[in-house]
């Protein structure tokens, strides 16, 4: 992909209304996966997780309603006539709640000596912290990448090229959601193309995928303003992405190191310091936004 052009087996999409991620499959790539056997690394690595309390269920089939852990991807029952696309959604969990009740350092105000409490960051109520949907989301994620990551011999129904290719880690540790990748060379040259189209379009490019990055954030974290200036989204001319998210310099980017020397090759997705779920999952929204804007325009050049 790096180098040619394979038609699309996966894309996303950001679906703002439900705060749900959504992946959609070529039903091809589906159907021509292997059954994967009882002593594959895949299904030992997700019964262990099962058998040892982590999640209460696991599923590895794309045919089935319902994959990875607990549930957690969910077929939805249309496949594309057009595109042979079958819609898989990912609804982001809130992991950062409110227990219901007033905050006991500030007495509900939000406020103590006339700063905003430190203790419920302002939201008035005890609030608390809740990882594990994120992380059935995430590790659910990994195991779909994986399967994503399978060279299939299949024959797909659309022209629209494969956009990138993307991995997720979902470790309990520092560094522990790196996420990476490859954008393919078409993507590149779509990127390349929406930044030739002037500044309007690249900014209004920046804006969509910065309101997903927001929207899921603030879905999964509560609305906090002092996490939005660590929300931001960045095309640079030089034909690269990089997206922030709250943490310690903490993002997504790609690494097109080569824009003047080759025109004819895609470059790797890398990230920093991505040290929890709630973190890989909005910058996946917001690469969501990404492919759809690249997609838009490859259509603009090809239809
Ligand atoms: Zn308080």
């Amino acid at each position: 992909m790096l180098l040619d052009t394979l038609p699309s087996w996966y894309r996303l999409s950001w679906n703002a209304s439900q705060n749900a991620l959504q992946i959609h499959i070529a039903e091809a790539y589906i159907a021509a996966l292997p059954p994967i056997p009882d002593n594959s690394p895949l299904r030992i690595f997700a019964e262990k997780k099962v058998s040892g309390d982590l999640f209460a269920s696991y599923s590895l089939d794309l045919t089935a309603k319902q994959f990875g852990f607990n549930g957690s991807v969910r077929r939805l029952d249309a496949t594309d006539p057009k595109t042979g696309f079958v819609s898989f959604s990912v609804a982001l969990p809130r992991v950062h709640t409110s227990t219901g009740m007033a905050c006991q350092e500030c007495g509900g105000t939000g406020e103590s000596d006339d700063h905003r409490c430190f203790h419920c960051n302002g939201f008035k109520l005890e609030m608390k912290y809740d990882w594990y949907g994120a992380y059935s989301i995430t590790e659910s994620l990994q195991l779909l990448f994986w399967l994503l990551d399978i060279r299939l011999e299949a024959e797909m129904h659309t022209e629209v090229p494969q956009l990138f290719t993307l991995h997720l880690c979902a470790e309990r540790s520092m560094h522990g959601s790196s996420m990476g990748g490859h954008l393919g060379k078409d993507a590149l040259k779509m990127l390349r193309c929406v930044i030739a189209s002037g500044k309007e379009r690249c900014v209004n490019v920046e804006r969509r995928i910065t309101e997903a990055l927001t929207q899921s954030w603030q879905h999964m974290m509560a609305k906090c303003d002092y996490d939005n200036h660590n929300l931001r989204v960045e095309i640079r001319e030089d034909a690269n992405l990089f997206i922030t998210c709250p943490g310690d310099a903490a993002g997504v980017y790609t690494v097109n190191e080569n824009w003047r020397a080759s025109y004819d090759k895609g470059c790797d997705i890398s990230c920093h310091n991505m040290d929890n779920p709630t973190q890989a999952l909005a910058c996946l929204a917001g690469l969501a936004v990404f492919s759809e804007e690249l997609e838009k325009e490859w259509l603009l050049w090809n239809e």
